[in-house]
């Protein structure tokens, strides 16, 4: 069995939890494409890119190697290990501008696309089902209420030593949902072929047992 699965959804309501999950349990791969776009992101902050200068982009976009460490997943950048960098505020508020620039999706489509050539892997992100794998075995699209999402990553900014307040979080996924749904490239939306999975009132074996079934079925 090597089935490609795709989980999209919008941000911070559990994707990457499940698609975690589903990989350990079925030992596949695991690929956070969202990570990806962050690498891209922080690369872009570190030189000072403007998103408007087109070969400012694809000279940044040259010299970028993104890469994950194996087992544990971590964010390499160019080799170096950023995956708490990436989680920062200061990216989570540049990222959807960036992921929407056309040169940069063309850059990390593919890369994503050879990630994944060979199956048995669950990758998440906002166009998986629709552009990266429109052919994948399973289409799971993840949903929870507003609330639900900002607690989930309020807590774990806070466990992660971060402090910024409830409102900052929740805009933030607001507006990021709003730019990655409405960007002429690629935007966020549900495949027709996905099966949708609201985990708002769930616990957290629920969800995961619930994307499991779909496997099985
Ligand atoms: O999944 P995560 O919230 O870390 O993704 C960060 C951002 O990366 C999203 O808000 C979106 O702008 C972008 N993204 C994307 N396409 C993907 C995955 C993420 O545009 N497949």
């Amino acid at each position: 069995m090597h089935y490609t699965i795709a989980i999209d959804g919008y941000s911070a309501c559990g994707k990457s939890t499940l698609a975690r999950a589903m990989a350990n349990a079925l030992g596949y791969r695991y690929i956070d494409t969202g990570a990806m776009y962050r690498m891209v992101t922080l690369h872009f902050q570190r030189l000072g890119v403007d998103l408007a200068d087109d070969e400012a982009v694809a000279r940044a976009l040259e010299g970028i190697h993104l890469d994950f460490v194996p087992g544990s997943n971590r964010a390499l950048l160019n080799g170096e290990d950023v995956e708490d960098e990436i989680r920062s505020m200061a990216v989570s508020s540049f990222v959807s501008p960036v992921a929407a620039v056309s040169a940069v999706r063309r850059s990390i489509v593919p890369l994503q696309q050879k990630m994944g050539a060979n199956g048995a892997i669950v990758m998440d992100g906002r166009d998986i089902g629709t552009v990266v794998f429109p052919g994948a075995d399973l289409k799971l699209f993840v949903t929870a209420d507003l609330e639900t999402r900002t607690e989930r990553r309020l807590s774990e900014l806070l466990a992660a030593g971060k402090n910024p307040s409830r409102a900052e979080v929740a805009a933030n996924l607001l507006e990021r949902d709003h730019i990655d749904s409405t960007r002429a490239d690629s935007p966020l939306k549900q495949a027709e072929d996905a099966i949708v999975l609201d985990n708002s009132q769930w616990s957290l074996p629920d969800f995961i047992a619930a994307g499991m079934a779909e496997v099985e079925n």
